[in-house]
């Protein structure tokens, strides 16, 4: 079968994603963040659109199970805004689920049936890509069994697993420990590696063939821009030019315009991509919004 990217609204041919926002929430509710809640469609909508404004086409929204998933408020961005929305199942780090959260109850067989059902089953609104969480420098018990069932879900689908890293740690580890359950390189996409904006350390990832995704321009108080535009030239000049992905990951409602906050969920395109395309080239930034996009989001479906 060719490979597909399968968004909210049906499976695409890759070549139409276009430019993309490679790591999105349209909604996100945690009680890891009390009060910076998003769950109105309405104002999902309205955000979404400054996207379109910015030259956006598609988005990958990374909400898993339990923290605000609404497929049927993606489908309705989808419909108002003209992006293709590619929708998450899985499930995020220990850190995001209450003590008695049911997640907490759920088998590695039983998670992996739910996953499976989600991107493969006859669903109006299925997922296209799988979400998963490890904590800071180690993997909670949770998460094992949660990386067990990605790992056997994707067996079953071929759906790419896009994974959360904390303070981009254990790139390397994760990678090795999805590989032993089967999973290829170039199914997982790792995210938050510029976190820790050490090329050397990502490149040692990369080598392997994972997909390195940054998503941290406008985060001012962590780090500059300029920080990550350094990472990104140097990942370059290293040769993972073809492996690199950018999201907004506009996961509090202060970070939204919408919700009177900001910088607003358009700040990648809007302000970091032309920065990007002056400082290191309209070729890259080509490659990393758009054709790099179209292979870590394709798969070819298996059921
Ligand atoms: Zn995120």
């Amino acid at each position: 079968m060719a490979p597909i990217v399968r968004s909210v609204r049906g499976d695409l041919d890759p070549a139409e994603l276009g430019p993309t926002d490679a790591h999105e929430h349209l909604f996100f509710v945690t009680p890891l963040q009390p009060g910076d809640e998003f769950a109105d469609v309405g104002r999902a909508v309205e955000e979404a659109g400054t996207l379109v404004a910015a030259g956006v086409r598609a988005l990958v929204d990374w909400t898993p199970l339990g923290l605000g998933r609404d497929l049927d408020g993606l489908r309705r961005v989808a419909e108002a805004t003209g992006l293709h929305v590619v929708a998450a199942t899985g499930v995020h780090r220990d850190a995001h689920y209450g003590p008695d959260d049911p997640v907490r109850g759920l088998s590695a067989e039983a998670l992996a049936d739910r996953f499976t059902a989600d991107v493969a089953g006859d669903g109006a609104i299925r997922s296209g890509v799988l979400k998963i969480g490890a904590s800071y420098h180690r993997l909670q018990p949770l998460e094992q069994t949660v990386f067990a069932a990605a790992a056997e879900a994707h067996r079953r689908t071929g759906v790419p697993l896009c994974v959360h890293t904390e303070h981009g740690t254990m790139g390397l580890r994760i990678v090795e420990h999805l590989g032993r359950l089967g999973v290829p390189p170039q199914s997982i996409v790792l995210a938050h590696l510029d976190r820790n904006p050490d090329a050397g350390e990502h490149a040692e990832t990369g080598a392997t063939g994972a997909w390195l995704q940054l998503d941290g321009p406008g985060r001012t108080k962590y780090w500059p821009d300029s920080a990550i535009l350094q990472l990104i030239a140097d990942l370059a000049e290293r040769g993972f030019g073809g492996q690199l992905l950018l999201g907004g990951d506009t996961g509090r409602a202060s970070m939204l315009r919408a919700y009177g906050g900001g910088p607003g969920m358009d700040y990648l395109f809007a302000r970091f991509k032309p920065r990007l395309e002056r400082e290191l080239g309209a070729k890259l930034a080509q490659r990393i919004f758009v054709a790099n996009p179209a292979r870590a989001f394709a798969f070819e479906p298996r059921t």
